[in-house]
Parts: C-alpha cells; structure tokens; sequence
C-alpha cells in the first residue's frame, strides 16, 4: 500500500516509512492512496475469529509490501497478549439495543492502547538493525501520552518527549506517564491547554530549524498506524451484532477526530456502518462543524473529560480531503485558511459527504452525569466519563429501531475516579493490575508553552542525525 499526502506535496510513502514519519512534510497528514474493500462474504467470515485473527484479516491491505501476513499475526499476538480480557475488546450489552464496546482493558486503562501497543512493536521492528535514534514529539491531553509511554518505554532507537497540559489531566494519567522512569522517557508539564501543546508539536515538525536537525516522530493520531489499527475493533463489534447482514451504529466520543475517522475507513472498506454518532462534550468545534458547517477554534474548556477537550481535530483534515474528491491542493488551501483565520467554512460537497453517514450531538456535564447514572442505575456499568458521553449522544440518536448501536468505552471508570464519583457516588476501584501506582515516584520537568522553551529543553536531550 502506498500513502499520499492530504496536501498533495509531500513524497508517496510506503508502510513502513509512512509509520516513522507521522506528519507529512507539506504538513498534511498521511492516507492511503485508495480504500481497501471487504466483500460481504469476506467480512460475514471474520465471524468467530479471535481479535488477532481479525486485526490480520482487517490491516493486511495497509500493510501489503512492508509486512507478510505471518508477520503481522505475530506482532498483533504480542500486542494484544498484554491485555487483561480474553476477548481484548469485549461487547456489554446494556438494554435492548444499546452496548458497550470496551476499549480499555490494555496496559493503561484507555483505548490508545490498542493502537499503540501495535505501534510500539511496529517502530522496534523498523529501526531493528539500523543505527538510526528516532525522536518522537507527542502532545497528550492524558492518554496517548501514557498509552505511548507504556509502548516505548526502555525500547532501543527511540527517545520519547510528551507534552501535557500542567494541571489539566487526572491524577492517574499523570501518574502512569511521570512514575516511568525509563532513561528514554522525558515528561514535560507545559503551561497551557492541550491545543497549545498540539500547537507546539505541529510548529516543531514545520520549522526546518529545528526537525532537520532530529529523526522526529509522532504518535498523535496523526500516525496512520494509529488509525489502521482502530478499524480492527469497528470490524470485530459489528459482526458480532450481525454484520454483514445487518447495520450497526457506533457512538464515539470525539476529540482529534482519530477513533471516529476509524470508523469511516471502516465503512469506506465495506462495513455496513448505519451511522457514525460523533459526541462531544461543550468543546463542540466538531459538533459544529457537522451540524452547520462551521469548523471555526472555540476556547477550550476544561471538564472532567479532558481527553475531549479540544478544539482544532488534526483528524478531520484526513475527513475532508476523503469527501473533497481527494484534491490536495484545495484541501491546503482550506486548512491555510483555518490556520490563519482559525475558522472555515465546509464545502456543501464535504457537508453532503458528512450528513450521509455522520450524526453529531454535544453533551453537557448534566447529561454525562445522566448517562453514568443511567448505566449504573439500568444495567449495573460503571462507566466513565468519556463514555457517558458517548452513551449519552448514542441514546439521543435518530436511528431505525432495529439497528443496535454501539458506545466505545474509551477508558476505565478508574481513570477518572473523581469524575465518576461526583455523578454516581461510586468510587471505581483500579485494577489491580496497576499495583503501586500512588507510591512511585514521579519525574518530570515544568516549562513554559514557548517554542524557545520546549524545544530548547528537546535539543539538549535529544539525538542529533
Ligand atoms: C483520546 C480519547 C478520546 C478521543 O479520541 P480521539 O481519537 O482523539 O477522537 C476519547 N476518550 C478517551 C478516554 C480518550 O483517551
């Protein structure tokens, strides 16, 4: 499989070189030259198949010319072999047509261990046998910062430098990022919300200065390895609901707009995808941009969902290049436009492409609060924030009465123990699994939200090329 830029001036990668390099040089983001398609008799035999079965049946095409089926089978088994449930992402079923898709039985509670349990494995293989010291600049508003530490912690080849927002993630994400002590492994607490460390990441990998002088990587959703491996879980649920023969509808709480985009390659493969519910919470930049049109950057509020708590999706840019007719040169002329204004307007073709197979709502701290309790109350879940909202919009929804719809269950309830607490009383206990998490000590360094600042404190650690 070859990859093209969604600004069309970046050079055609292959697999493995589109993985190390995260973002594109023209700075657009990777996708795949065309969509992969299963036929119905294809997906109606992933029934029964064991997650890895179905994650080698699923990537396969993504990877074609990098990695041989048998390959891939074994990095997927040691992936999913460090998560706690059998099924790795078990279905709960909560009333007549609701369930839950259960994301976050891997190493760090949220469902970015899916992807990057994989993608750790993916960039081991790559750099093996080369003396090649790849950087990686990531920002995190919790998870994927913890879900990539856990993935390249102690792995050769790679320095890893995770911005977070100081103050603004849960005390348990900020725990399993800062306790890793692993020489590789550099936590920096920036002032700031997580749109201003994105921000920072995208000014590094844009400013020749600075990423010449470094191999820099990204783990964001931005990394299309990332994404691939997200379309395995829409696949795997959907046929146990019935797929190929019946349409299923997924809820997705939505921040960079990675784990819903899965699910539109999903459905481009030949998934019948009923609807694909995009829930936010009162940062609603996506909320607005499906329902009117209008893709223009709020203030980000802080909630208790603070995986959510953004206003520029890095992700939507791969949506809009998709429903554009693929044209790189108007999309860099429309994201130019948001980058300068911080506000666009969808194309009606782009809006039409949407509406046919996107729902969105917005979902207020009353109505998460709701749907944990409702959860609790009806079916005995505890759930977390996150997923409330997703549960929460997944409820509201506009939907044939016989399509069963699907919440992704983002992260653990005890990931985000206070939140969960202040709706439902309840305090979610953390798995034991997660040991002695509130003893260990913690490293990390605080600075300003200045490029001088954060790229100063990398250059000093980081390997040169
Ligand atoms: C990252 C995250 C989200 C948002 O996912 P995107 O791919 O950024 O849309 C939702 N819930 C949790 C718990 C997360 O960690």
């Amino acid at each position: 499989m070859r990859y093209i830029s969604t600004r069309g001036a970046a050079p055609v990668l292959d697999f493995e070189q589109v993985t190390l390099a995260g973002l594109a040089s023209d700075g657009g983001l990777y996708v795949p030259e065309s969509w992969p398609s299963l036929s119905a008799d294809e997906i109606a035999g992933l029934r029964g198949l064991s997650y890895v079965d179905t994650a080698v049946a699923v990537m396969a095409p993504f990877v074609e010319g990098t990695l041989n089926r048998e390959e891939l089978r074994s990095l997927c088994a040691q992936a999913y072999g460090r998560f706690a449930h059998a099924a790795v992402t078990p279905l709960v079923q909560l009333d007549e047509r609701q369930w839950l898709l259960e994301l976050f039985h891997g190493p760090t509670l949220a469902f970015k261990d899916v992807a990057l349990q994989l993608l750790g494995l993916l960039f081991e293989r790559f750099l093996a046998g080369s003396d090649k010291q790849v950087t990686i600049v990531g920002a995190t508003s919790g998870d994927t910062g913890s879900a990539a530490i856990d993935a390249l912690a102690g792995r050769a080849g790679v320095d890893v430098f995770m911005l977070h927002p100081r103050g603004r993630v849960s005390d348990v994400q900020r725990r399993q990022m800062t306790t890793v002590l692993a020489p590789n492994i550099h936590n920096i607490a920036i002032e700031g919300s997580f749109d201003d460390a994105q921000a920072l990441v995208k000014a590094m990998f844009n400013d020749p200065g600075f990423s010449g002088r470094f191999a820099l990587s990204a783990v964001n959703s931005i990394n299309w390895a990332r994404l691939m491996a997200q379309v395995v879980y829409y696949f795997y649920a959907a046929v146990r609901l019935g797929a190929p023969d019946r349409p299923v509808a997924f809820s997705v709480p939505t921040g960079n707009f990675g784990d819903v985009f899965a699910g539109y390659v999903a459905a481009k493969m030949g998934l019948p995808v009923a609807r694909l519910v995009v829930a936010t919470n009162v940062n609603d930049i996506l909320h607005r941009a499906l329902s009117q049109g209008d893709y223009s950057q709020g203030t980000v509020v802080p909630t208790p969902s603070p995986s959510m708590d953004i206003q520029v999706s890095s992700n939507f840019e791969r949506l809009l290049f998709d429903l554009g007719g693929r044209d790189g040169a108007a999309t860099r002329q429309q994201m130019h436009g948001f980058e300068s204004s911080r506000a666009m307007r969808l194309t009606n073709a782009q809006r039409d492409g949407a509406s046919a197979l996107f729902a969105s709502d917005r979902v207020d701290l009353d109505d998460m609060s709701l749907a944990m309790r409702w959860a609790y109350e009806g079916a005995g879940q505890v759930i977390d924030p996150h997923t409330a909202i997703g549960l929460a919009a997944a409820r509201r929804a506009t939907l044939p009465a016989d399509v069963p719809v699907v919440t992704l269950a983002t992260a653990h309830p005890a990931k985000f123990g206070d939140a969960v607490e202040r709706a439902t009383g309840i305090r979610p206990a953390l798995p034991a699994r997660m040991g002695d998490l509130f003893d260990r000590e913690e490293r990390y360094a605080t600075l300003p939200g200045t490029f001088e600042a954060v790229t100063g404190y990398i250059a000093e650690r980081a390997v040169a090329v």
